[in-house]
């Protein structure tokens, strides 16, 4: 993956930075020993790597401005962080870049009920956003698998999604307001604590802008009542094209599950050996949750079988209680990691029309044959948003790039069909040379002219989103 050459300038000016930000700023908030500031070397698409010049960790929204100010003046580009779980290397650093981090930043400001919000510090994590009302009976509804892990900054800056988002939508359908800090370390509030806010509706533009526009350290949330009851449904089949076809058939049929999930033989096997979860064994399975009420359970339960029979399953298991509800979710969630344990892989992420899965299933196994790299699939079928994990040997040399070329024709083939580069894992620097696969040069130059109006310089995050060529020659121009 091609970087670009970072300024001896810059790296020149490490120490009057660090003296700078340490003036103003906490001691344990400026870091740059090298031993510390090697776990910020990479995010989980952790094939590529790089030191930054620094890491900067505030506890608020001013010592963000703050630290954003010195960076501007000194004319040294910001990476904007979370958590690190980015899969497209979207918090990767740059030789001559700070990392921004924002994971002090965790507190809840403001809980909402009569007005169904809540309003956080960015740093917190996706999953204790909802531990911090689920007691009163609500949720925050978009749900990464690496909710764990995963902060709501990158969840925004990443326009975020996760298995219950069929039903309730993405990041930006639960995201009101936020706070952001402009690289000039200005202080903005975009957005509100309802719906529609008043002006323009900038925060479309913010949600899912991968840390080009600005640092984002407070959110204002939806949140919704917990649902009545939920259970799940594993419907195994003896090949990946009939699973698909399943799908499209449900989605086509107008039963609009809370969640449709897709695993093939290979995640399958991976996930038994690794969670024990008692899947069958079969070439492919879905997991379908529905929820309400045990009536409206039933009914759509109904539905959904006599559906998935006219596809001859192999075998069909319903829960019917909460265990039995977690064991079939169980191997789902440990997918990513059963298939980490006996694999090198790579993640990618594009989003196809639920129609065109049974043909993008079939065009990817040819593919894999063709490339002689194996592939798993585990992914949210129901809004066609496809993971498929290119098996590889991270040691073997040119194996990472056939695995980068293989999974280029993958997201080809998802623009081919109607569909596009991203899912919900954003471009970062994994797609950002693809990107004119997806749009004509005027619609890029359109993307990057909002660039130009929030970060002049082109400071924020450099070497992502936009392919390599046209950043570069828009960043020689800034400065
Ligand atoms: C095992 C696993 C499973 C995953 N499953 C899912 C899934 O189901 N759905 C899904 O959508 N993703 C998934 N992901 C990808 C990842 O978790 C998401 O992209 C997540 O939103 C990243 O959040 P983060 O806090 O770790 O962000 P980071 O990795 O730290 O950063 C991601 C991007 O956000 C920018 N950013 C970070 N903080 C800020 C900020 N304060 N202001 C502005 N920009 C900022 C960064 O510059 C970067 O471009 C998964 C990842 C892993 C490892």
């Amino acid at each position: 993956m091609e970087m670009p050459i970072p300024s001896d300038f810059r790296i020149a000016r490490k120490s009057e930075l660090m003296s700078r930000l340490r003036a103003v700023l906490p001691p344990e908030c400026v870091i740059d020993d090298p031993m510390e500031t090697r776990a910020y070397e990479c995010d989980a698409l952790s094939a590529y790597r790089c030191a930054p010049l620094g890491v900067v960790l505030p506890y608020t929204t001013e010592q963000v401005a703050t630290a954003l100010k010195i960076c501007f003046e000194m004319d040294i580009p910001v990476v904007p962080r979370g958590a690190g779980t980015s899969l497209a290397g979207g918090s990767l650093p740059t030789a001559d870049s700070i990392i921004l981090g924002v994971a002090r930043m965790n507190d809840v400001l403001e809980t909402d009920y009569a007005n169904r919000f809540v309003r956080v510090q960015t740093g917190r994590t996706n999953l204790s956003v909802t531990g911090a009302v689920e007691a009163d009976g609500y949720f925050y509804a978009p749900d990464p698998s690496s909710q764990l892990a995963c902060a709501i900054a990158g969840n925004i800056a990443m326009n975020s999604g996760g298995a219950h988002c069929l039903k309730y939508g993405v990041t930006s359908n639960n995201l009101l307001g936020v706070r952001l800090v402009t690289m000039q370390g200005e202080i903005v509030d975009i957005g509100g604590a309802q719906l529609d806010a008043a002006g323009m509706d900038l925060l479309g533009v913010i949600c899912g802008s991968e840390g080009q526009l600005g640092v984002v350290t407070e959110a204002t949330l939806r949140i919704l009542h917990k649902p009545e009851g939920a259970l799940p449904v594993l419907i195994g089949f003896d090949s990946n094209e009939v699973a698909g076809a399943c799908v499209s058939d449900i989605i086509r049929a107008g039963v609009l599950p809370v969640a449709i999930e897709f695993m093939d033989r290979p995640c399958i096997r991976a996930t038994e050996e690794f969670a024990k979860a008692g899947y069958p064994d079969c070439e492919a399975l879905l997991i379908i949750e529905v929820e309400g009420s045990p009536l409206e359970i039933e009914e759509q339960l109904e539905k959904i079988m006599s559906i998935a029979a006219a596809h001859d399953p192999v075998e069909v298991r319903r829960a019917n209680d909460s265990d039995e509800a977690a064991r079939i979710w169980l191997g789902r969630k440990s997918a990513f990691g059963a298939m980490g344990q006996i694999n090198d892989y790579m993640c990618l992420d594009g989003t196809i029309p639920v129609s065109k899965l049974p043909y993008v299933l079939r065009r990817i196994g040819e593919m894999s044959q063709q490339f002689g790299l194996g592939v798993g699939n585990v992914f949210h079928a129901g809004d066609g948003n496809m993971h498929p994990l290119i098996l590889y040997n991270a040691n073997e040399p040119g194996q990472l790039e056939l695995c980068e070329q293989f999974g280029a024709e993958i997201l080809k083939l998802c623009v081919e069909v109607g569909g596009c580069l991203t899912g919900e894992h954003g471009v970062g620097i994994e797609k950002r040379d693809l990107m004119d696969h997806q749009f004509a040069p005027d619609d890029l130059e359109a993307q990057m002219a909002i660039k130009d109006v929030f970060d002049p310089k082109w400071l924020l995050n450099p070497a992502k989103v936009f392919p390599l060529a046209a950043s570069e020659r828009r960043r020689d121009q800034g400065l």
